[in-house]
């Protein structure tokens, strides 16, 4: 009889296990209600990781780069690329992703999409928007982000073919969404900005921003304007400037 009722008790204590994981998933992290300070109920490591992004920046504070993880891009290829509001961003996923190298690996392009404020701070400074080109070693699996700000300025083309893209196909070259100097950055190590929030991310932030007009700063932000998470603790990480 009372291994009966271990055995009922266990199995009720099973299902009721089995139910909040289930009530959990049904929920979705976003920006408001389950927004960054609930991002721990998706994943632990939002909370609790000691290398996450985004940060801010203090040039002052930075530290000679380590020449072995300088980067080299090779972002110019001519791809047609699909435009989706994932109810996060607006993704942009090319067919035929450009490559980056560092630390003498190859990572893919795999997708970029943007911010409607940047999420890094330089100096406390918030930029108009940001694009995160997100890399994979396709190895190791390790991620690589370079960030581009957008400051309010002269018309940017590829931000209008996105825009007027979405959920279609369109024809991009990623590269012309890097300003005409790509050889200063911040690099850090950090994670995603995101649930999961993983670490062992490999940031570059390009110190020179693209610019985009006003109407296309304001038309992006019909979508997305407060798709930025808060900045996190340094910690012990050094950031390096190129
Ligand atoms: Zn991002």
């Amino acid at each position: 009889m009372k291994k009966i009722m271990i055995a009922a008790t266990t199995a009720a204590l099973l299902s009721s296990t089995a139910f909040a994981q289930d009530t959990k998933h049904e929920k979705h992290w976003d920006y408001s209600q389950n927004g960054p300070s609930h991002w721990g109920d998706f994943s632990k490591t939002c909370a609790k990781g000691h290398a996450q992004s985004p940060i801010n920046i203090v040039p002052g504070k930075s530290v000679k780069m380590d020449t072995s993880y300088k980067l080299t891009l090779h972002e110019d290829v001519h791809t047609t690329a699909k435009v989706i509001d994932n109810g996060h961003s607006i993704k942009v996923t090319p067919k035929e992703g450009g490559t980056i190298e560092l630390h003498g690996e190859t990572f893919k392009l795999l997708q970029f999409h943007f911010h409607g404020k940047s999420e890094h701070t330089v100096d406390g400074k918030r930029y108009d928007m940001v694009v995160h080109l997100v890399h994979q070693n396709m190895k190791t699996k390790q991620l690589a982000v370079i960030a581009v700000f957008f400051e309010e300025g002269k018309n940017n083309a590829i931000l209008d073919n996105v825009l007027g893209g979405l959920n279609k196909e369109i024809r991009i070259d990623p590269a012309d969404l890097l300003p005409a100097d790509t050889q200063h950055y911040f690099h850090y190590v950090g994670s995603l900005t995101t649930p999961p929030c993983s670490e062992n991310v490999q940031w570059y932030l390009l110190k020179q921003p693209a610019t985009a007009s006003k109407e296309q700063i304001e038309a992006f932000r019909k979508y997305y304007v407060d798709n930025e998470r808060p900045i996190q603790e340094l910690h012990d990480r050094k950031v390096e400037a190129e």
